[in-house]
């Protein structure tokens, strides 16, 4: 497995798949042929359904220059095709001088066709849970960010000081924020406003949701809206890991380091699922991106409440277990509906299934390598137009009936 570095990428929103990982190609394009004078970009699949209201033309357009690039979006099948796929052409005057395929695989990577990504070495051997907790056993290391520190070394706890800051800032910044958010589905941003609720004190719990709700929207309005994100595992599930640590710290005082151990503890389980699985909504449906988030944000959390590592585990596994199936069906192609409510929901679940491990590990017949497994079983089965194509689901039933 590569380094958690890549699991958590900072950047500007909506979306990991469609804005991120084309930027990065653009980029590695343009540098290949420095002496082009125009550009083709060829976007297939999902990149072609979905880039306009995710973004993925203006970014191409910004990066590679507006005036001399043309975008083309092919509605070709693209049947073995990877479903976010994009072909660059370089020109000088009218000569061709290169061309590139190349796959944009979620959270922010990309890939060559037939190759494996292209980007970060290979950090950790261990390729499961299994063979994690197996590893960590024989060595007598107690937790996984201890393991994390053994294959990443000391730095890794800078960087994610980094992310950490990123993330809070990301959280002021949609709380702070009103209005309606880019792409002409009016939708308002709410944070704010559920943050600044009078709540009743003696509600424990409608207060505990009101405030993890309120960080979730903050952050991912804050990608819808193109702002400063940290990928958690991409940018449209970006809110879930955020509003859990947000809220833990402020109720339990953890310290930032303490926080940060928890993400190094959230990246292992992204990294297993991303390896094992997926974490694209264009491969896997939404389960991949909300449902890994949500296992992520319950793994940190079970890590923070002084669960051991079979707790962890379980909490990250029942998370993911009752987000199989969940489909991607984003209407007009904006990471706004239902993605930003999606954020809030699973903050919440990821609380249960961390509440659920605390009692009920020592019963459990699930594991995590498993229910990665049935979730990248169940992604390949998904019809297309479960899959980051607004071609089924809530994104048709919008586009017919309106409201
Ligand atoms: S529905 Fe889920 S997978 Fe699809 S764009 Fe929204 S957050 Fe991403």
């Amino acid at each position: 497995m590569k380094s958690i570095r890549e699991i958590y990428k900072i950047g500007k929103g909506p979306s990991s798949s469609h804005t991120m990982g084309p930027e990065r190609a653009a980029l590695l394009f343009q540098q290949r042929y420095p002496q082009a004078t125009s550009f083709q970009v060829t976007l297939y699949g999902s990149l072609c359904k979905t880039g306009v209201g995710h973004g993925t033309d203006r970014v191409l357009l910004d990066t590679l220059g507006q005036e001399r690039t043309k975008i083309v979006f092919s509605h070709q099948e693209w049947e073995g095709m990877h479903p976010n796929t994009m072909d660059f052409s370089a020109f000088v005057e009218d000569m061709e001088i290169g061309t590139l395929r190349v796959e944009s695989i979620g959270g922010g990577d990309i890939r060559f066709p037939g190759q494996d990504s292209p980007e970060g070495e290979e950090v950790y051997i261990e390729h499961s849970f299994a063979e994690i907790a197996d590893f960590c056993r024989w060595r007598y290391i107690q937790s996984l960010p201890e393991y994390v520190e053994l294959n990443e070394g000391p730095e890794i706890w800078d960087f994610l000081q980094e992310v950490w800051q990123v993330m809070k800032n990301a959280i002021a910044e949609g709380l702070s924020a009103e209005g309606v958010l880019p792409g002409g589905l009016n939708v308002q941003r709410k944070a704010k406003y559920l943050f600044e609720q009078p709540a009743n004190r003696h509600e424990t719990g409608l207060l505990e949701f009101q405030r993890i709700a309120a960080y979730a929207y903050a952050v991912a309005e804050q990608n819808a809206d193109n702002g400063t994100i940290v990928t958690a595992p991409t940018c449209g599930a970006c809110g879930v890991l955020p509003a859990v640590l947000k809220y833990a710290q402020e109720t339990k005082g953890f310290s930032d380091e303490k926080i940060c151990r928890a993400l190094a503890t959230a990246g292992i389980i992204g990294n297993l699922t991303k390896q094992n699985a997926s974490i694209s909504g264009a491969e896997c449906g939404c389960q991949a991106e909300i449902g890994t988030a949500c296992s992520m944000a319950a793994a940190a959390l079970a890590y923070l409440y002084d669960q051991d590592m079979d707790q962890v585990e379980y909490a990250a596994e029942v998370a993911m277990e009752h987000h199989l199936g969940l489909t991607c069906d984003p209407i007009c192609g904006l990471v706004q509906i239902p993605c930003i409510e999606r954020n809030a929901v699973a903050a919440m679940r990821a609380m249960n299934a961390c509440n659920l491990s605390y009692f009920l590990t020592g019963s459990r017949n699930i594991s995590y390598d498993m229910v990665c497994r049935a979730m990248k079983e169940t992604g390949e089965n998904l019809n297309h137009r479960f899959r980051e194509t607004s071609e089924g689901g809530l994104a048709k039933l919008y586009n017919r009936r309106g409201r």
